[in-house]
């Protein structure tokens, strides 16, 4: 979590709960450790989902399927998901939910590398979830600029990354590599010309780009 607890825990408090499978799958992921997006981010998810009204998403990084699910309520009718992760047995339990939310026509699964898949992929996509491996930004990079149509939305998860992103002093040293990746990818989706980004600190950190 990156903001001031109080705050967190009022709008966790306020927003609407999920129900049926979300909400066992939020207790799933909590009792196993599974990183799905938080509760404030998952609402912030819904409401661009519904006023962008995307047809065509790509998310990278599946995990159990549960930000797949929730995104794949509020695509345009007949929209689909692609969804991209290279762990089998998160991928297995994401087809189960997949399915017992009735939604596997509308969620493709592709296991793989998500940098040598997305290298593969020749589609465009109105809205892309990145929510993978946080040191491997920078180079998915380029090819989400590829795959984005102009005027889509590019939506990076954990760019704050507990914090230490912003503050040196939180900064352990195992994670320097990947602290200093997530600075370059968000200096890049600042600075580049073909996007207009926002970075929002709810959950771990999002931001929300703009391909012009
Ligand atoms: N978006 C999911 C959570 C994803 S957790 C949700 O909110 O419900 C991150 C996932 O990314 C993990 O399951 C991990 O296996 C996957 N991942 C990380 N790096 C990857 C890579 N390079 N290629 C494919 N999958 C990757
Ligand atoms: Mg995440």
């Amino acid at each position: 979590m990156v903001s001031i607890d109080y705050i967190n825990e009022y709008i966790r408090n306020t927003i609407k709960k999920n129900t049926g499978i979300l909400l066992e799958l939020e207790d799933f992921a909590k009792e196993n450790h599974v990183p799905i997006i938080h509760p404030e981010v998952a609402a912030l998810l819904k409401v661009i989902t519904l006023s962008h009204k995307p047809s065509n998403v790509l998310e990278i990084g599946t995990a159990i399927g549960y930000s797949s699910i929730l995104l794949s309520s509020f695509l345009e009718p007949g929209g689909k998901i692609d969804t991209i992760d290279r762990y089998e047995l998160m991928l297995e339990r994401a087809k189960e939910n997949i399915k017992k939310a009735n939604v596997e026509h509308t969620i493709n699964i592709i296991q793989g590398d998500a940098l040598e898949v997305i290298k593969c992929i020749n589609k465009q996509y109105d809205m892309i979830f990145l929510d993978a491996a946080k040191g491997q930004y920078p180079e998915f990079l380029p090819e989400c600029l590829r795959l984005l149509k102009n005027g889509g939305l590019l939506i990076s998860d954990n760019v704050l990354y507990k914090g230490m992103i912003a503050n040196d002093t939180l900064v352990v040293r195992r994670k320097r590599t990947i602290v200093n990746r997530l600075r370059i990818y968000l200096d890049e989706i600042c600075s580049t010309d073909e996007l207009e980004t926002s970075i929002i600190p709810i959950g771990d950190g999002v931001a929300i780009s703009y391909k012009k």
